[in-house]
């Protein structure tokens, strides 16, 4: 897989340290359509140098992201037809040979040394920087005096050490096809760590020679990465190497301007906890101790798995910010990709509903934005609504039930293939995700004696001067009791002549008791629908049920 010199080779290199954000996922995106649309190579590389921070069950996250949403790469680990090439290993916990030998070369030449300060030592030369009120900045005079014997000295005695690139002290000069010429004044650079006193490279050494060993020649990523190319830039020059196309794309931020972040979850968690005026957790979520201590400390986050159980405790919904979390709320990958590629990009003119192809075709760098773009949740989810209702039903039954066995496996094995077919039909119309038809459904897996109804929806809705709901449950459960034909078109003839005369022709008025008396709630599909789906005899059981209960 020999890339001939003009052939456009991009990457993209997560750090495998917990999901895919969306940013990383648009950044993966703009690489993949970047490469591609001109005929290039798309490489994915796992940054897993941090080796406190990295997981191989987070790469195998990512690596699943990136396909659900249909970002293929050519050159990568090795995964459900996608990957390989001979440019590997792709994981740079496996390069560390290559490394260094680049280490070795630098040191020889004199453009690299080993330091050997303590955790302390560096502290103190920060704090006195920090009471002549300078910023700190590593220029290892001590370290680069060590005599050759002293330090060969210390490395056979075990004493840790790290490698420090020794920075030349001339402006920087970044060149970026989106956000232009930056020149980073001489001595901003200090004499940076780049082989870490674990053995591993740091991201800033690993990147610059990954990038060239394969064949990069387009760097697009995220905008906080800018000022770090100021260091790649110096050592590619150190090194001898090419210099890539420097790239670097917007954040995505939320419309009030923060920043998305894991922590958005924890806000909605904890205004919904001190409206209700919560102490303790719900049974069987999080650990009453760790819960305290959240509750406590308002910058500490809950795991992703005790803030999904306390969500689902207190019915709220979490914001999504990873591309797995978009995928559990039901969003389609295309409607996704689509979205994202207008979060820092647009075609041109009025256009905003494309397809993969079509970024492929049309990405460009001159019309990515400079400024940060704002993730507009409810115009993704008026995406999903249009998407879903344009397509064909077979297809939303097929997706919808995927969605169901893979989230909703419960509910899925309580409905019958009848009942789960009628609630497509009956929902299709309104979804906006995959997911509202097991968010708004649940009652159909509840048993009919276990039902639980909503208590300010009875109050609402059953009880107050006659006739109420509870008149007109008693009035309909004998006219349904003798109805022979349960279809959506039986069920509306048989309880025409009702709501004609004793409900002024409102079907609201009868509706709203039935779906009470048979959900629980005031949400539900139709109700004939809803009455039809659930069958008579459960149907008649819940509204005797429900009568009786709150007679
Ligand atoms: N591992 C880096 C990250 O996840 C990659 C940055 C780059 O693309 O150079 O942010």
């Amino acid at each position: 897989m020999n890339s001939t010199p003009n052939k456009i080779v991009t990457r993209f290199a997560p750090s495998p340290s917990g999901h895919l954000h969306v940013g990383g996922a648009r950044t993966a995106l703009f690489c993949w359509a970047f490469a591609k649309g001109r005929g290039g190579t798309f490489i994915l590389r796992i940054e897993d140098t941090d080796q406190k921070r990295s997981s191989d069950a987070a790469s195998i996250g990512f690596v699943k992201d990136l396909l659900w949403l249909g970002i293929d790469w050519d050159e990568g680990p090795v995964f459900e037809g996608c990957g390989g090439g001979d440019r590997g290993p792709y994981f740079q916990a496996q390069r560390l040979e290559t490394y260094q030998k680049y280490f070795d070369l630098l040191i020889a030449s004199g453009k690299a040394y080993y330091a050997f300060e303590t955790t302390e030592e560096l502290a103190a030369f920060r704090d006195g920087a920090k009471a002549e009120n300078k910023p700190f900045r590593y220029t290892g005079e001590a370290a680069r005096s060590l005599s050759a014997e002293k330090v060969t000295e210390f490395l056979a005695a075990g004493k840790p050490a790290v490698i420090r690139f020794h920075t030349p002290q001339t402006p920087i000069t970044i060149c970026d096809e989106i956000l232009g010429e930056a020149i980073i004044p001489a001595g901003e650079t200090d004499d940076f760590v780049i082989r870490k006193a674990d053995g591993f490279p740091t991201y800033h050494f690993a990147v610059v020679v990954d990038d060239e060993l394969m064949g990069v020649t387009h760097v697009l990523r995220a905008q906080e990465h800018f000022n770090n190319s100021a260091k790649h830039i110096v050592l590619q020059d150190a090194l001898g190497f090419r210099r890539p196309i420097y790239g670097h794309l917007p954040l995505i931020f939320n419309p009030d301007g923060s920043k998305m972040s894991k922590r958005d979850k924890d806000k909605v968690l904890r205004k919904a906890i001190a409206e209700r005026g919560m102490t303790a957790p719900p049974a069987n979520t999080v650990d009453p101790t760790l819960f305290s201590a959240w509750i406590k400390d308002k910058n500490t986050q809950l795991d992703l798995a005790s803030a999904g159980a306390l969500a689902s405790a207190l019915g709220v919904i979490l914001p999504e910010i990873n591309v797995d979390d978009f995928r559990r709320s039901g969003y389609l990958p295309e409607v996704l990709c689509n979205f994202l590629s207008l979060n820092g990009w647009s075609p041109g003119g009025d256009l905003e509903k494309f397809d993969r192809e079509f970024l492929k075709s049309h990405f460009d760098l001159p019309r990515v934005v400079k400024t940060p773009a704002k993730f507009d949740r409810s115009k993704l989810l008026a995406f999903n609504l249009h998407a879903l209702q344009a397509m064909p039903r077979e297809e939303f039954v097929t997706k919808v039930a995927e969605h169901g066995r893979t989230f909703h496996p419960e509910f899925m094995a309580r409905v019958t293939h009848v009942q789960f077919r009628s609630l497509c039909d009956a929902s299709q119309e309104r979804s906006k995700t995959l997911d509202d038809l097991f968010r708004t459904n649940g009652f159909i897996t509840v048993a009919d004696d276990a039902l639980e109804w909503d208590a300010k929806a009875v109050k609402k809705v059953l009880q107050g001067t006659a006739p109420n709901g509870q008149d007109h449950l008693k009035a309909l459960n004998k006219i349904l009791s003798q109805c022979d034909d349960w279809s959506v078109q039986g069920l509306e003839k048989a309880i025409k002549t009702y709501i004609d005369v004793e409900a002024g022709g409102n079907l609201g008025v009868i509706a709203q008791p039935l779906r009470v008396a048979l959900c629980g709630g005031t949400v539900s599909p139709p109700i004939f629908d809803t009455l039809a789906i659930l069958g008579k005899a459960s149907s008649i059981k819940r509204i005797e049920r429900c009568v009786a209960a709150h007679a």
